[in-house]
């Protein structure tokens, strides 16, 4: 999709009123070095690509609330000799000209224009901690400042998380960044889709792994949104497996975590399903349980629920299959109440999507009560099952690992499931496999 700089600017002209006045200061990531001269894949900040839409390393964008606003970009130089080696840069005339900033100056003279932009401004709109070289280097502006105090220049007094302010701005999803989303989406569904049709016993997890980059690539994702997880019986009950080097064996589940990166947006869709084509009885009755928990869930995102309703509405149904399946004992008040369910399901049911996989913004409010969705935040609905052997647990269930993952936007009346081309019901999946 072409980008939508007005959009960018108009972020950027959104975040000038929330300030009110001051100076705001969002560097982007820096290079990082692999080994020797070799770096690893670059990826820009998501906070400093929201209000800028700029993708090249070595770039800071400051903003200036108050009587005179103002953008200014500092990014690499032109160099003709070096964009033979590494490739094409904007310059700063460049950023002026195709992404709409007031300014835009040399990085090689951050140091020097940096205090004159932060002289006499009350405010800082800075997240400190967040990276070791730009806090020092913000410190040394500072410094700079305080030493010219007998000249009248005075030091910004108060500094606050930028960050905070970016993170709600962040948590609504644009009809454009909806869309972007859409698309990453129905990519990561189709891998899905393409793993299942591959998959058979005898491979190897980290073939069914390159499917994936394979399709991730072949349909214009710059990346794999987070190491994808191929997890082949027992190893899917590693929440976080990526060694992805084991066999792939007959009769048991392959749960996939994989989504990719699209234009700066992740998608983020698990599916399990039978190496073989077929569930088992055993496993049917486990992947049917996700799969209602999963429903159950996904009817509570909708606007004025709040965050946890969908968590709370999985562990339901999961809590009396866990009773059901002889893997908990009691009452679905008391495993809810004593937390045994936690032996198989550990984890929470989801988290916002963006940017980032696990997304900007607070889940609790400043009183600490649970955030309200509202239309047009998106998220995943992930719950799941794992039962590792144990003597206490029916043998038919052990090393099965199952997780069901979709993505979803708050719509007006309820949500939208994005990443639904990804089949999830055990006819569909049967039915791909075998035809396959
Ligand atoms: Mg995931
Ligand atoms: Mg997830």
């Amino acid at each position: 999709m072409a980008i939508n700089f007005d959009e960018f600017s108009l972020r950027r002209q959104r975040l000038i009123k929330v300030m009110g006045e001051g100076v705001a200061i969002i560097p982007t990531s820096p290079e990082l070095i692999r080994n020797r001269d070799s770096h690893y894949p670059y990826r820009f900040d998501s906070y400093f690509y929201y209000l800028s839409a700029f993708k090249e390393p070595e770039s800071v964008l400051f903003i200036i609330a108050g009587a005179h606003p103002k953008t200014v970009l500092f990014c690499r130089d032109k160099d003709m000799e070096r964009e033979i080696w590494d490739g094409f840069r904007y310059g700063p005339a460049g950023a002026v000209a195709e992404f709409g900033f007031d300014e835009a100056y040399s990085i090689a003279k951050l140091d020097e224009i940096a205090p004159k932009l932060l002289a006499n401004q009350e405010k800082l709109f800075y997240s400190f901690g967040a990276e070791t070289g730009w806090d020092l280097r913000v410190n040394s502006w500072l410094n700079h400042l305080r030493s010219q105090a007998r000249t009248g220049t005075s030091v910004p007094d108060e500094v606050v998380d930028v960050r905070k302010h970016l993170d709600e701005m962040r948590l609504y999803k644009s009809a454009y960044e909806i869309e972007i989303m859409r698309h990453s989406s129905a990519i990561a569904a189709g891998a899905h889709q393409r793993a299942m049709k591959f998959v058979k016993p005898g491979l190897m997890e980290y073939e069914v792994e390159a499917e994936f980059l394979h399709e991730f690539y072949r349909c214009g994702a710059q990346s794999p949104a987070y190491a994808s997880i191929v997890a082949g019986g027992r190893n899917a009950c590693t929440l976080h497996y990526n060694l992805n080097n084991a066999k792939l064996c007959d009769g048991d589940l392959l749960l996939i975590d994989a989504g990719c990166e699209l234009d700066g947006y992740a998608s983020d869709i698990t599916r399990t399903f039978p190496i073989s084509g077929k569930f088992s009885s055993a496993q049917k009755d486990l992947y049917e349980m996700v799969l209602a928990s999963q429903a159950a869930a996904i009817a509570k995102v909708l606007p004025d629920e709040h965050w946890n309703a969908p968590h709370e509405a999985a562990l339901d149904v999961l809590i009396r299959g866990f009773i059901d399946f002889g893997l908990c004992k009691g009452s679905p008040e008391e495993v809810l109440e004593s937390g045994s369910y936690r032996q198989f399901y550990m984890h929470r049911t989801g988290h916002w999507l963006g940017l980032d996989v696990h997304d900007a913004g607070e889940y609790k409010d400043k009183q600490g009560n649970w955030r309200i969705f509202k239309k047009d935040m998106a998220l995943t609905v992930e719950p799941g099952c794992y039962v590792v052997p144990s003597d206490k647990v029916p043998k038919h269930f052990w090393n099965i690992g199952i997780r069901i993952e979709d993505d979803v936007v708050v719509t007006e009346s309820g949500c939208e499931v994005i990443t639904k081309g990804a089949p999830k019901t055990v006819f569909e999946i049967e039915e791909l496999m075998q035809d396959a």
